[in-house]
């Protein structure tokens, strides 16, 4: 049941679940979770100002850690302005990798930051999008819902939004909720998300909701010092939205000055305290600590009236960052997609292979392998290969450079270059392994040519039938067993179940494995035997590393946890340099 919030000072919260006013004879429309007691969970709302691209996202899960290392459960959410339902169909050349959730959910990848930084897995409900609020406001209406009321941005998808952060509160537990507001403010597009905090604000009142502004702080080449005109403008423009930041965090190549800090705090009314610097630093680790050393956490804490449950200084990622250092020895991973001109389309992978490094203790150096080149008959696997110690394929669709990346798997097949292959990957390796070794010539995946004589990738029954494309792959974590003594069981330390992330529509064609098996490919991962004859590991016993996963290890690496393929591809990588 939804009850209906009439704001009054000092309501009791049991007079609030008294009251289910009807909606027609009041303005407050406020569609409240049933039993949501206000105040239990407080929020902590990052606006960005000035511009996009200051790392908004590294910056709200940073703050996140700190509040989360001073012993707070914080839960994260980020808003997106779009209108699309999810981030699915969006093109990673324009949006940076769709991160995938263990529900399934196809996201941005900032959920992924906050899922590494925070160290836990988020659900479905830590995303919205535009799309997703009015798509229920239509829903709604269609069913007669609003009883003959016009339905407006204000209350009703405002009221929408507030029943998610408030949702969100209650179904986790939180003591804090993280909102991270996409896009900057004076974006329509996110306009209807700052009302509805600033009408949370209002509601939850007093020391529950605490504003956060990100600004930058530019410093012209011409001038040779730091201006504060644009962030000024910029918070101003929060100012006339009806929001007073508590914090103002300022983006600056250096330390922010201190009279550009006075500056702010004059025109935007926030104490010279809580105006704090967040230059450039050589590793995103530190951040944590370092907007603990200028006391953020424990302001936030003063102004939501919260206690700390331990000291932030004892927390593991602290040990962690503290212990980050220039490593002497380096490796390089050969990275061959599609996308490598926007490395933002690869960011997971980026990540994982910066933590299988530090727990190495080596640094991972990236070499974009062009593949188009050798389809261009510009190079030869050799030219763009023979420099490299490890090398990757990431996952990908359709057909743009698929046989430059068939010619790589083969070159490093052939001449045992530690290999993993990350579901394109994994089906590229089959192709390359069925045309060369089992002698198929034209073996390719249905994906790419429908009528080849030799399909040994083709689509999983289950997706036969599916029109449209939103949503409609094999899609987020699932579980599935590791062969014993094989490498697989090995490098994930003996364990007979593990789970991973999917999102593929095609498959090792089963008609396909035992001559595969024959020639010696071993498939040490599959599913449960009720989700179908699905191949999900393939390694190559005669090499030192050779390994494809039709899942994304990607997704579950993380700084304290690395993922283990990922720190076994470094590893046979130093092994090889030597
Ligand atoms: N295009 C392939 C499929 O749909 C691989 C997908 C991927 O690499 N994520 O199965």
């Amino acid at each position: 049941m939804e009850i209906f919030l009439l704001p009054k000072i000092n309501m009791q919260q049991d007079d609030l679940a008294k009251i289910a006013l009807k909606q027609e004879e009041h303005e407050f429309y406020t569609p409240m979770p049933a039993g949501y007691q206000k105040g239990r969970t407080k929020f902590v709302v990052v606006v960005g100002t000035v511009m996009s691209g200051l790392g908004k996202g590294i910056f709200s899960s940073s703050l996140g850690k700190l509040l989360q290392d001073n012993g707070l459960k914080c839960v994260p959410i980020k808003m997106e302005g779009y209108l699309n339902l999810d981030s699915g169909t969006l093109n990673p050349y324009r949006h940076g990798e769709v991160f995938v959730l263990d529900d399934g959910t196809e996201c941005d990848m900032d959920l992924g930051t906050y899922e590494r930084t925070l160290e836990s897995d988020l659900t479905r409900d830590s995303f919205i999008t535009s799309g997703q609020i009015f798509s229920k406001i239509f829903e709604k209406e269609r069913k007669g819902e609003y009883l003959g009321r016009d339905v407006q941005i204000i209350p009703h998808v405002t009221g929408e939004i507030k029943w998610h952060l408030r949702n969100l509160a209650q179904k986790s537990g939180a003591d804090i909720i993280l909102v991270e507001v996409g896009g900057t403010i004076g974006d329509i597009e996110n306009s209807h998300y700052i009302e509805s905090l600033r009408q949370l604000n209002y509601e939850e009142g007093e020391s529950n909701v605490c504003f956060v502004a990100l600004t930058y702080i530019a410093q012209p080449n011409t001038l040779g010092e730091q201006k504060s005109k644009p962030a000024q403008l910029g918070i101003r423009l929060l100012l006339e939205a009806g929001i007073q930041p508590h914090l103002v965090a300022c983006r600056s190549e250096k330390p922010t000055s201190e009279k550009v800090r006075e500056k702010i705090s004059i025109y935007t009314n926030v104490p010279m305290e809580r105006v704090f610097s967040m230059h450039d630093v050589e590793s995103i680790y530190t951040i944590p600590q370092l907007l603990n050393e200028v006391h953020v956490d424990d302001e936030i804490l003063r102004i939501l009236k919260i206690k700390k449950k331990k000291n932030a200084e004892s927390s593991s990622w602290h040990a962690f960052a503290s212990k980050l250092g220039k490593k002497s020895q380096k490796v390089t991973i050969g990275i061959a997609g599609k996308y490598t001109d926007l490395r933002d389309s690869y960011a997971s992978i980026i990540k994982a292979l910066e933590h299988a490094g530090i727990s190495n203790g080596v640094a991972v150096e990236i070499d974009w392998i062009d593949v188009t080149e050798i389809e261009r008959n510009k190079k030869k696997p050799f030219d763009l290969l023979a420099k490299i110690d490890g090398l990757i394929v990431p996952g990908g669709f359709g057909k743009r450079g698929a046989e430059g990346k068939i010619a790589c798997v083969r070159f490093a097949r052939e001449n045992k270059i530690p290999y993993l292959g990350i579901c394109l990957g994994f089906q590229m390796a089959l192709i390359e392994f069925a045309r060369n070794v089992l002698g198929l010539e034209d073996a390719h995946t249905t994906e790419i040519d429908h009528k080849t004589p030799h399909p040994v990738v083709c689509i999983l029954p289950s997706q036969k039938n599916i029109k449209g494309l939103g949503g409609s792959m094999r899609l987020g974590g699932r579980d599935l067993h590791i062969l014993g003594k094989s490498q697989a069981f090995n490098i994930y330390s003996g364990k007979k179940k593990i789970r991973e992330r999917f999102r593929h529509r095609y498959e090792c064609n089963p008609e396909y494995i035992k001559k595969f098996e024959e020639k010696g490919m071993i498939f040490s991962g599959f599913a449960p035997k009720e989700e179908g004859e699905i191949m999900q590991i393939l390694e190559l016993p005669d090499h030192p590393f050779f390994i494809g996963t039709q899942f994304h290890p990607e997704f579950t690496s993380r700084p304290l946890s690395p993922q283990p393929l990922f720190v076994h591809l470094v590893a046979t990588a130093m092994k090889r340099k030597g």
